[in-house]
């Protein structure tokens, strides 16, 4: 396949559901809806995105409250690392710029789960969702909610 062609083939980590299959349907029926899609196929942007940043909350929950300097150093350069193969470009993109201008910050578990819920937040903002309270991030991803609902 030349380069032009992988260009132009949609991306379905990049897209919503219903444009990825809007743009895969080549008949005049209706695209197939997410609810009677397979389970096991290829993530699409939005669970992608939510697998996603469950996993790096989890990852900043059991963040050590008092990490070493390397442990420090290594959680920021992941953080690098990841929004260069963050595999939705266009949101790799934007992240780059974000962490760029934000960088991780990584001295203490409450910073690292703080500075990493405002990045969410950046994402919820420009995609116009809700704004996530911050002080209940640990409760959201590690203990949970103090009404007991998760125990
Ligand atoms: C690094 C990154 C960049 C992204 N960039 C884009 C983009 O540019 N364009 C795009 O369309 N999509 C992007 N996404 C995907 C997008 O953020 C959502 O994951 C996707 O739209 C699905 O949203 P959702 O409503 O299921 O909840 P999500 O935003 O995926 O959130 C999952 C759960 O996290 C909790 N939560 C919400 N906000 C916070 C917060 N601030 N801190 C802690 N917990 C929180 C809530 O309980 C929520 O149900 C990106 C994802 C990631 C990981």
């Amino acid at each position: 396949m030349s380069r032009s062609e992988e260009e132009d083939k949609p991306c379905r980590a990049c897209s919503d559901f219903k444009t990825w299959a809007n743009k895969q349907s080549k008949s005049t029926l209706a695209p197939p809806s997410k609810t009677n899609t397979p389970k096991d196929c290829p993530l699409d942007k939005e669970d992608l995105g939510k697998s996603t940043w469950g996993f790096l909350h989890s990852m900043a929950g059991y963040y050590p409250d008092k990490p070493t300097k390397s442990q420090a150093e290594d959680m920021s350069k992941f953080f690098q690392i990841f929004a260069q193969f963050y595999p939705c470009e266009p949101c790799a993109l934007d992240f780059q710029e974000d962490i760029k201008k934000n960088p991780p910050k990584t001295k203490t578990q409450a910073e690292l789960a703080n500075w990493l819920c405002e990045r969410h937040n950046t994402v919820n903002i420009k995609l116009g969702k809700p704004v996530f309270d911050c002080s209940k991030v640990n409760e959201r991803w590690k203990e949970g909610w103090k009404d007991g609902s998760c125990d």
